[in-house]
């Protein structure tokens, strides 16, 4: 029996049950899930995040275990008929494996590429990276999660030297004095997170939102700031010009603990509030009292989202806000600081154990000599036979199938056709390759254009760890065995390794000799398809490096609430407060970095006169392959819409439900209008979980930071049109 389950026996008979997380979002609600005669119940769990709340999302998720879509046999595309056929697990892994040695027998390793997923579990993404750079030894690996943070990670590394969500449990927000949000709305993407929120202002704190929208999150907020997308950098760049005006600056701090601050002063110096009211919008009364609140308060706390990352400048503008907070002395002050939500259910997790481009377990860089040395020891093979860094997750997506491009992928756990920008090319792309594998548990939108499909394991069928939105490992726990036919991504990797070894060699092996047993790193110890075996070496790789995890074990998660990495001990003390007395950086002081705001990579002009923007909406989640096939979330939020305001929609003469098309350079996107006031009248926005007509990123700008490759998801210039009718 799985730990954490159990099955009491007497009279009537206990059905099984197992205490386990949701497998969504980063808040990774407590749950525990029961086998009952027909049905797998979801029952709520008291944990320190959620205390007992879950969403709809949460609550639901166990439909999809027996969901008649369910996949549970391989599928082969027919090469005559074009079509996807059940086929047995050994033809589906042979036709991977033909086709993986064909394409780097004809065009080399980096000819084939990985794909990996912000779901995954941290064994999950350690066992990808690892399956990437010794079994292929390709440099192509990288994951969705580009889409989702990686530009507050870039941020966060280069302002404070790590990488951690939040640096302090989440209670911290229900003590905050002001609380302020930037491009977030837990109200829909995380609704259990609000009791924090009602919390916090039930003790007479302040919640201060930034959003272009008047989301469900901003209707809750003391004081709304409304922007035109794009200009948060200038909003924090004036916030922090009135608070050095107001001489609301913690000197002290500043001389102490940081760097830098000389060029951000002069910098924002330019950021007077008119200029910034000019160009965002927000009323220069609305940043004073907003600097106020963050300048006067005792406890602040600054969170940024998706809202402020989605840019081309997502980086500059997360830097901007870790600038106001360095300025203020919040980052290590108890119950202050900055941090940022993230979004995927092991957001975190997933970019700590190397499936980026650029790194290595341990959050360790792949182009750091000491990396490679520790990580090539644990897996037993030479550091120089490591590849290098490859490149971000949409520069690799369109790269695809291109002459100096792979020509094969593996995806796990992503479904880029409808969550990628600019996707009608990034479709293109992948229909271009030799090979497309997909590992999933549904048929995705990617799925249906793979050669070979790959039915896998749901979260309530394997054991593992996840790292949640607070930088705390946690426990998934399995109520029962995959259905027959079904296979975990463990299982999937330890096994095409097998084939790709035992018919010779791995297909890129040819300078060592070094044979590896995969996921039993030289030493033998662990079977590649056992998580724990599979955690216990995640442990050993990252011990050393930024993300130390090797003091966490399995044991210790049951015995608390979870382990909050770094944690290089096991007998030592985790860290759920980051920051108290030094910094990540070799000096212990953390960076400022003076930022300027710049235009959205793409701006309005007389053919395409206004902004466009995406986000979510509370019942569906990411590409909504999951959520879309839940009959109550489907119910609750069954189609796309384009929202915009009826001051736009009088403009153009377009009705409520009317069927519209947004239209930008590179694609349109169709689906009814909402009316709604909630949006500015410049701009328009549609939710990005659904693929075909209705994809919004058929629409979006795939301009990316140059520093994070995060892509410009937040705005782009459109039209709006009626789709006449026939
Ligand atoms: Fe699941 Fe996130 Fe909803 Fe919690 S808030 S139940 S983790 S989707």
């Amino acid at each position: 029996m799985t730990d954490g389950a159990h099955a009491a026996t007497g009279p009537g008979r206990t059905p099984r049950e197992v205490a386990t997380h949701c497998p969504y979002c980063a808040l990774q609600c407590g749950m525990t899930l029961r086998e009952e005669p027909d049905r797998v119940a979801v029952l709520p769990r008291q944990f320190p995040t959620n205390r007992g709340g879950l969403c709809q999302k949460g609550w639901t998720a166990a439909e999809l275990l027996d969901h008649p879509e369910r996949l549970t046999t391989p599928l082969l595309r027919d090469p005559a008929g074009g079509e996807l056929r059940p086929a047995s697990w050994d033809a589906a892994l042979d036709r991977i494996v033909a086709g993986l040695r064909a394409v780097q027998s004809g065009h080399g390793r980096d000819a084939v590429a990985v794909f990996g997923g912000g779901g995954l579990t941290n064994e999950k993404a350690y066992a990808l990276g690892k399956f990437a750079r010794v079994t292929l030894r390709t440099r192509h690996i990288d994951y969705n999660g580009r889409f989702c943070m990686s530009s507050a990670a870039a941020a966060g590394t280069r302002a404070f030297g790590i990488d951690r969500g939040l640096p302090f449990p989440l209670a911290d927000l229900g003590r905050a004095d002001t609380l302020l949000l930037v491009g977030a709305n837990p109200a829909e993407t995380m609704p259990p997170l609000v009791r924090w929120l009602t919390e916090q202002r039930e003790r007479g704190g302040r919640l201060i939102v930034v959003d272009p929208r008047v989301t469900a999150t901003a209707r809750l907020a003391d004081l709304h700031l409304q922007p035109l997308p794009g200009t948060d950098l200038a909003v924090a760049n004036a916030l922090l010009h009135i608070a050095l005006t107001e001489g609301w600056i913690d000197r002290e701090y500043v001389a102490a603990r940081t760097t830098g601050f000389e060029a951000v002063r002069r910098t924002v110096a330019g950021w007077w509030p008119a200029r910034a009211e000019a160009l965002s919008g927000v009323p220069m009364a609305d940043l004073e009292a907003t600097a106020r609140a963050l300048g006067t308060a005792e406890r602040v706390i600054i969170l940024t989202a998706r809202g402020a990352e989605q840019h081309a400048k997502g980086v500059d503008t997360v830097t901007a806000f870790v600038n106001l907070a360095l300025a203020l002395g919040l980052p290590g002050r108890p119950g202050s600081g900055y941090g940022c939500l993230t979004g995927q259910g092991n957001g975190q997790g997933g970019r700590e154990h190397g499936q980026k481009a650029d790194q290595l377990p341990g959050y360790r860089r792949i182009d750091d000599p000491s990396a490679r040395e520790h990580v090539a020891e644990v897996w037993g093979v030479p550091a120089e036979d490591l590849p290098g860094p490859g490149v971000p997750a949409y520069e690799l997506l369109d790269s695809l199938g291109t002459p100096a491009g792979p020509k094969a992928l593996l995806v796990f756990g992503s479904n880029p056709v409808v969550s990628a920008p600019r996707a009608a090319r990034i479709e293109r792309r992948l229909r271009d390759l030799d090979l497309l594998v997909v590992a999933d548990f549904l048929l995705s939108e990617t799925a249906a254009l793979a050669d070979v499909v790959l039915p896998t394991a749901q979260w309530a069928e394997e054991d593992g760890t996840m790292t949640n939105l607070e930088g705390r490992v946690l426990r998934r726990r399995a109520l029962r065995t995959p259905p027959p036919g079904v296979r975990t991504d463990l299982e999937i990797l330890a096994d095409l390794t097998a084939r790709l070894q035992v018919q010779g060699r791995a297909p890129s092996y040819t300078e060592s000799d070094n044979k590896v047993p995969f996921l039993a790193p030289g030493r033998g110890d662990a079977d590649g398809a056992d998580p724990r075996g599979v955690f216990a070496e995640l442990r050993r790789a990252s011990a050393g490096g930024t993300a130390d995890y090797a003091g966490v074990s399995w044991e210790r998660i049951d015995a608390h609430d979870g382990v909050f990495w770094p944690c290089p001990t096991e007998d030592g003390p985790d860290t759920p407060r980051l920051f108290a007395d030094r910094f990540a950086t070799p000096d212990g002081r953390a960076r400022f970095h003076a930022v300027e705001h710049r235009p959205a990579a793409e701006e309005v002009c007389a053919e395409y006169p206004l902004h466009f923007t995406t986000g979510r909406v509370l019942a569906q989640y990411q590409s909504g392959t999951q959520t879309r096939r839940v009959a109550a979330l489907r119910r609750a939020a069954p189609d796309a819409f384009v929202e915009l305001h009826p001051d736009l929609a009088g403009r153009l003469g377009i009705d409520d439900g009317e069927q519209v098309r947004v239209v930008s350079r590179r694609g349109e996107l169709r689906a009814p209008a909402r009316l709604s006031t909630a949006i500015r009248p410049d701009t328009v926005f549609a939710p990005f979980h659904w693929g075909g007509a209705a994809r919004a990123n058929s629409v979006t700008n795939d301009a990316v930071d140059p520093v994070s490759g995060m892509p410009e998801f937040k705005i782009c210039a459109v039209r709006l049109e009626r789709v006449e009718r026939p």
